[in-house]
């Protein structure tokens, strides 16, 4: 069985080489050379394009920024839908928009092709480790076929069906809206109570310990503490998530006031310290306007 790879960035490239270590052929697509030569060099097939990776595969996965790279990928000129063969299946694993899957649907099924979303959480790290969450929206029985090429990307005990096509991807960008309102959340208690003179480990563990605890505060944060910010996650890609799961409160005519905040200040952010800037520098914001480093002593 040969799979087919789009997008190998800091999440594709090591989930690429752990499709390879699985055992399957590999064929590799980038606009990046750099990104297409580290594959190379373990194994995988190099494709010319989108259509001529889909020509010569049973799998096409896409790992691309979002929606723009997805639709132009699939869509565009020497794209996959030009070449994608009948029975084979597409699997788009980019955080992308629920709606642009379900747009897509018609076409795939016309052509006879199987079709999931299945975004990731994890970070780079789960990503290299292979350990990542997948949560993956479909058919069941087209899930049940893919997964033991989802297993060796991501932690068995953690990859499921969540519901029809577009359903990975919803459940993704909420996933994604609550971490980031925890970054801000978390940003303003940890800065008032240092200033209030209260030792951050000493409110960290008060807080682990209290009704107000979350994964951000208990885990995620210690990386802020010791001045890392996590450029594995690229603030481009944080403000493209939250302007989706906005995009999403719209479409369902639900007011959405605090994730469209949280959006702003991540923008903010984004103008502040750069596109590429690390996903935790919300939380620099606030650092900087008060003066207040929220580091332990070493
Ligand atoms: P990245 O920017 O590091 O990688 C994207 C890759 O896609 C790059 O290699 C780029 O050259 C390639 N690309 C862009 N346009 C292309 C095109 N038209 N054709 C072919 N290749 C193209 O991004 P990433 O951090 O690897 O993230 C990928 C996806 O995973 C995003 O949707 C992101 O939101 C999501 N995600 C990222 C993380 C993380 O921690 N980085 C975690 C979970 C999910």
């Amino acid at each position: 069985m040969r799979i087919g790879f789009i997008g190998l960035g800091h999440m594709g490239g090591p989930m690429a080489a752990n499709i390879i270590k699985g055992g399957y052929e590999v064929t590799v697509f980038d606009v990046h050379d750099t990104a297409t030569a580290q594959l190379k060099a373990l194994g995988a097939e190099v494709a010319s394009s989108p259509a001529a990776l889909a020509a010569e595969v049973d799998v096409v996965v896409t790992m691309l920024p979002g929606p723009v790279q997805v639709r132009e990928v699939i869509t565009g000129t020497n794209g996959v839908l030009e070449a994608i063969r009948s029975g084979s299946t597409w699997i788009d694993m980019s955080t992308s928009s629920p709606g642009l899957g379900r747009e897509l649907a018609p076409r795939f099924a016309e052509r006879g092709v199987g079709q999931l979303d299945a975004p990731v959480s994890g970070m780079a790290k789960g990503a290299i480790a292979g350990t990542l969450q997948i949560f993956v929206g479909g058919e069941e029985t087209t899930y049940q076929t893919a997964r033991p090429l989802l297993e060796t990307m991501g932690d068995p005990a953690r990859i499921f069906l969540v519901g029809p096509i577009g359903a990975g991807h919803t459940v993704k960008l909420l996933l994604n809206l609550l971490w980031f309102d925890h970054a801000v959340a978390a940003a303003e208690a940890f800065i008032m109570g240092s200033l209030a003179g209260i030792d951050i480990d000493v409110l960290q563990r008060a807080l682990v310990a209290s009704p107000a605890n979350s994964h951000f505060i208990e885990h995620d944060i210690n990386s802020v503490f010791v001045g890392d910010y996590d450029e594995s996650f690229a603030l481009r890609l944080v403000c493209k998530d939250l302007g989706l799961a906005v995009d999403m409160g719209r479409d369902l005519g639900v007011p959405v006031e605090m994730a469209a905040l949280v959006e702003q200040i991540h923008r903010r952010a984004l103008r502040t310290y750069g596109e590429n800037g690390g996903e935790m520098l919300a939380v620099k914001l606030l650092e900087d306007l008060t003066k207040v480093s929220l580091r332990r002593p070493v």
